[in-house]
């Protein structure tokens, strides 16, 4: 056999998450779907807004096709990026161009990109546990090692020791990706110049550069008056992910950027990197019709009360069930506790009351699932009660 040997295990094994969102839909065909409490994956519940949806009628009615299907630029159509360039300098107070912007099919290949445009062979990436599962793929086929920062529990936040513990002079990048996939957590500013600080000495020490990639799919989904630090205000080598996945319920158009802090000593070097990264890996040209539809909806949000309303009645019957759950801030995930040491075992007991919940141990930490609260508010309702029969099973 000629393939190559990690991609086809890549390819055979489905993700924990994909997993149970197949056993999902074999289940919601046998006992119908509003039986089944799938909480397994992070699908957006709520609508784009309307203007998106404005934005592409009016688009297709009046722009030159070449402008919504043709090629743009390798990193995206000028005016696009300048338009993402002086929203980033208003909103943050930084100095940003349309040189610093780099247009991407959403956050996954933003990462992919950064991570290849970043690291040499046999570099370390730290990243903080809990975290998205698919870091491990995209910092391998970058050549990279993973390194994992435990985290300070209950909080959540980064455990300051633990991370200066795993800098070596091989770390080269750390991923950041606040409010957090799957926790929920926001970093809070003080743990953020605290990273920040003993980057820029560890930096000094080794004498070499390493990046923050801050991965930011969830930035605008924060609930109440939290405060998300935007780490190019906080740090200089910063690259910021960025996607509208999220921010605009659009995960199936794929559109995102890479934005370079021109702050950076070596921001020219970064950008071309970057280009050449998206180049090698054949991410150039995101999706031109997209590309115009952010431009025109810069300022456009979903409504984030919808997933308030969710997280707020998770949250406080969970609570009273007796489960412990970390209360996320951000993000449309509740990251619990499991009510027996392995997970696995735990969510099979969930199974067996119709909750379905992904176990979080793929995220680096034992002991806890992940619920996708971005789902229709009757699925949280009507599976209250198959939550609280799973809480007295194990005599809560
Ligand atoms: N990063 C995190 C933390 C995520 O949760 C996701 C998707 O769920 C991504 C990146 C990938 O996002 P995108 O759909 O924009 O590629």
């Amino acid at each position: 056999m000629s393939v190559n040997k990690t991609m086809l295990g890549l390819g055979s094994k489905r993700s924990v998450i994909r997993e149970i969102f197949e056993y999902s839909k074999i289940r919601a065909n046998e006992i119908g779907k509003n039986n089944v409490y799938d909480f397994s994956l992070g699908n957006p519940s709520v609508a784009p807004p309307k203007e998106i949806e404005e934005t592409i009628k009016n688009l297709l009615n009046t722009a030159n096709p070449t402008l919504l299907h043709g090629y743009t630029s390798a990193q995206g159509d000028l005016s696009v990026r300048k338009t993402i360039a002086e929203s980033i300098n208003t909103r943050f107070k930084l100095n940003l161009t349309e040189n610093n912007i780099y247009m991407t099919c959403g956050a996954a290949a933003s990462l992919s990109i950064c991570l290849k445009a970043l690291m040499n062979e046999g570099d370390e990436c730290i990243v903080f546990a809990p975290f998205f599962t698919e870091y491990r793929v995209f910092i391998e086929n970058a050549g990279g090692k993973v390194v994992i920062s435990k985290p300070l529990e209950p909080s959540f936040q980064i455990d300051i020791e633990d991370f200066e513990s795993k800098i070596t002079p091989k770390t080269s990048a750390i991923i950041i990706n606040s409010p957090n996939n799957p926790s929920g957590v926001v970093y809070s500013e003080e743990t953020v110049k605290r990273v920040c600080e003993i980057l820029r000495k560890k930096s000094l020490e080794y004498g070499k550069d390493i990046y923050i990639i801050a991965d930011e799919p969830y930035r605008e989904l924060v609930y109440g008056d939290v405060f998300v630090p935007y780490f190019m205000n906080y740090y200089e080598n910063t690259v910021v992910c960025y996607s509208y996945s999220k921010a605009l319920s659009l995960p199936g158009e794929r559109i995102g950027y890479i934005a370079v802090n021109p702050q950076m000593k070596e921001n020219v070097n970064v950008y071309l990197a970057i280009c050449g990264a998206g180049r090698s890996l054949g991410y150039v040209c995101a999706p031109s019709l997209f590309q115009q539809v952010v431009k025109n909806c810069i300022d456009a949000k979903v409504d984030v009360n919808v997933y308030k309303e969710n997280r707020d009645i998770l949250l406080n019957n969970l609570t009273a069930y007796g489960y412990e759950c970390v209360k996320p801030d951000g993000a449309f995930y509740l990251f619990v506790k499991a009510l027996e040491e392995d997970a696995y075992a735990f969510c099979e007991k969930a199974k067996k009351h119709e909750i379905l919940v992904v176990p979080c141990d793929d995220f680096g930490v034992k002991g806890y699932v992940r619920i996708s609260y971005c789902v229709d508010k009757k699925r949280i309702e009507n599976s209250l009660p198959a939550f609280k029969a799973l809480a007295e099973e194990y005599g809560k």
